[in-house]
């Protein structure tokens, strides 16, 4: 269009110039010419003088037209450099689509990303889109034809096939970068192809890590939770139930901590292995902790059968270092919708579930029910009140005295706590000491009794009241304390008792849980000046001759063994049996829990030496014993 209207410009110059010329200098000449013969002369010169002026000015018209277009073009020249060097530059294939004649032309670096050279591609677009991903073809299309109906520029993700077959990520961009002025049809397409198969593995690797658990590349909690929204829309649609499924292996501490991380990391690779076996295609498993996993499966109905190929999965023997373990594993499961319709609910009634499979023995697997949260609720509420207790001195003992069966005299004490709740009042150790054992409070718990036993013993041996021996109960988890013992002195020494007048209790269970240790500890104590008696005897299977090495001074015959005395044969012949034992160990014995005047005699006549019971006394506050003991 600008050359046309340039060119109209030239002629239309030089018409109007001709024009009035040809009107005018002949008559302008004439009149100052009068001349014929000089006339002719002149008009000669005239037409010459015409001829150089017109093709002066067509020079100059020309000229500067040419200038203009020889400027225009190297402008474009430039900035075509310049593009192909930002293409060049930012490692893009480039595009360009003569859409009225249908033909298809690119760079090398188009063809470079998919490993094509110019003789395996045609310049039609159908041979290049023939390589675009089944998946992708809508999105690419879609794109095309908004850039040609609508003018709308593009930027999209898709992927090409590679010459040896692999799919590579290309980001294209595109639009229309001709169009007929007049029909504002698109004449011209061009654009962009930019390789970011890199930059897309790299996020498909983030996501993954994100999602999934770097060891067992099993999916993760976050990963576990948008797939439990997955399970339930489908369970609600077919109005089924699910199964989710809490599982920890049993021991596996023991595993990292005799062979070291790297085994424990091994065998949970394994076991992540044989869980992932003996599950279906459509069940989902993750790996939410150190050694726990959660599975989900709709297969609700076979979930027994589902926990038992588990746990059967794992009972081969793994290999860890030269040896051969097996492994257990314990199993919670929450059913959908009855135990909760979210990932919350269900994860925290599975693993409520789970700890309720594991305390009952293990290796085991237990549905969900309403009364495990109560106990777990009541535990935690329960654990608070016992540390505050502990802080506000909430403890107090009670004494029950032992009598010497042939005298009747008040030969020792025994130190009984109770804790006195300023709400629910005094409160029997039975409900609070295995709570106080698992969560380990009962080792500070243990320290305030073994102090305030020790202060009341200092007390009455002062004033005389009472010359016996102290009994105080010392629970399994305090002896296993490594500085148990050293801790006792101390207190000892800084309360000022004589360790002789002091008789610790130590349950027969407690003692062989680990008999070699106890032993051992035992032993300090006795060298300390302590005595030591083996509290509830005959519950705990002690192997008698393990008995005989134990450094003791006394048992205690279990209150079970007594309560149906003089009568029930087995009763009789078990507390016969105890008595002889003691003897011929050459230890005391002492009779639990005698209420009546049968069994006391019983006893008696048995040689047993002394008794504790109702019979003679209840556990009393201080001031009570002190005023039984003035009786006496
Ligand atoms: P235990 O050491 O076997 O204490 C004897 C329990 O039998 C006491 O219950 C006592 O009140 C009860 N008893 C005594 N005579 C009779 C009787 O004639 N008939 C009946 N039915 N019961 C009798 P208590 O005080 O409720 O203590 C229960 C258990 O709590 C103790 O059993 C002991 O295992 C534990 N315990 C109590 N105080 C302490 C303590 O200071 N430290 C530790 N570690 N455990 C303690
Ligand atoms: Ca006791
Ligand atoms: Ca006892």
């Amino acid at each position: 269009m600008r050359s046309f209207i340039g060119a109209l410009r030239i002629v239309l110059v030089y018409f109007v110039f001709s024009l009035c010329w040809i009107l005018f200098s002949d008559a302008l000449l004439e009149y100052f010419v009068q001349d014929v013969a000089r006339l002719t002369t002149i008009q000669t010169y005239k037409g010459i003088f015409f001829i150089f002026v017109t093709s002066l000015l067509l020079f100059l018209l020309i000229k500067s037209n040419i200038f203009a277009i020889y400027k225009v073009q190297k402008k474009l020249q430039e900035n075509e450099q310049r593009l192909k060097f930002v293409i060049q530059g930012a490692n893009l294939g480039y595009w360009d689509w003569d859409y009225v004649n249908n033909k298809h032309v690119v760079n090398d670096k188009w063809l470079e990303f998919l490993g094509l050279s110019r003789m395996d591609i045609q310049d039609k677009v159908s041979d290049w889109s023939e390589l675009i991903h089944p998946e992708d073809k809508m999105v690419t299309q879609r794109a095309i034809q908004k850039a040609i109906f609508d003018f709308l520029p593009y930027v999209i993700e898709f992927r090409m096939k590679h010459k040896d077959g692999h799919w590579v990520w290309i980001e294209g961009s595109g639009a229309v970068v001709e169009k007929d002025e007049i029909t504002n049809k698109p004449l011209r397409l061009a654009g962009t192809h930019k390789n970011i198969s890199f930059r897309k593995k790299a996020n498909e690797k983030i996501t993954f890590l994100a999602l999934n658990d770097a060891l067992t590349k099993l999916p993760n909690r976050i990963f576990l939770k948008t797939k439990l929204e997955e399970f339930l829309e489908e369970a609600i649609k077919n109005k089924m139930s699910l199964a989710f499924l809490f599982l920890d292996l049993d021991y596996f501490k023991n595993i990292n901590d005799v062979y070291g991380h790297s085994v424990g990391d091994k065998v949970i690779q394994d076991v992540a292995l044989r869980f992932k076996n003996v599950l279906n295609d459509s069940d989902f498993i993750a790996r939410v902790g150190g050694d726990e996993f959660v599975i989900l499966t709709s297969d609700s109905l076979h979930v027994e059968e589902l926990c038992k190929d588990l746990a059967h999965s794992i009972e081969k023997p793994f290999d860890v270092g030269n040896e051969k373990i097996s492994l257990g594993v314990s199993v919670g499961i929450a059913l959908f919708p009855h135990d909760g319709d979210n990932f919350e609910a269900l994860f925290k009634n599975a693993d409520t579930a789970m700890y309720a499979a594991k305390n009952s023995g293990k290796n085991r697997y237990k549905f969900y029910t309403q009364d495990m949260s109560d106990v777990i609720f009541k535990s935690t509420k329960m654990d608070n009140e016992m540390k505050r207790a502990i802080e506000n001195d909430e403890f107090t003992l009670h004494y029950q005295p032992q009598i010497d069966l042939k005298t009747g005299a008040i030969v020792g004490v025994e130190a009984l706590v109770r804790w006195l709740d300023p709400i629910k009042g005094l409160i029997p150790p039975n409900d609070f000491i295995p709570r106080a054992e698992a969560n380990r409070l009962m080792i500070p718990m243990g320290e305030i009794i073994f102090k305030k036993a020790l202060v009341q013993m200092k007390e009455w041996s002062a004033s005389g009241l009472f010359d016996g021996k102290m009994a105080i109960n010392i629970s399994g988890v305090q002896i296993e304390e490594e500085d148990f013992v050293t801790l006792f002195e101390s207190i000892l020494q800084e309360v000022g008792v004589d360790a002789r007048k002091i008789e610790l209790e130590v349950t027969e269970s407690a003692i062989m849980k680990d008999a070699k240790s106890s032993q051992v500890t035992l032993l300090k104590l006795r060298n300390l000046g302590f005595s030591v008696s083996i509290d509830d005897f005959g519950t705990g299977y002690s192997s008698l001759s393990y008995l005989k090495q134990l450094p003791i001074n006394k048992l205690k015959i279990d209150r079970a063994f007594i309560k149906d005395l003089p009568y029930d044969n087995d009763d009789i012949a078990i507390s016969k049996v105890i008595i002889a034992l003691a003897k011929n160990l050459e230890l005391q014995v002492l009779a639990e829990g005698v209420e009546t005047e049968e069994q006391r005699i019983f006893l008696l006549e048995n040689g047993c030496d002394t008794a504790q019971g109702y019979l003679f006394a209840k556990p009393m506050n201080a001031d009570s014993f002190a005023q039984f003991a003035k009786k006496k």
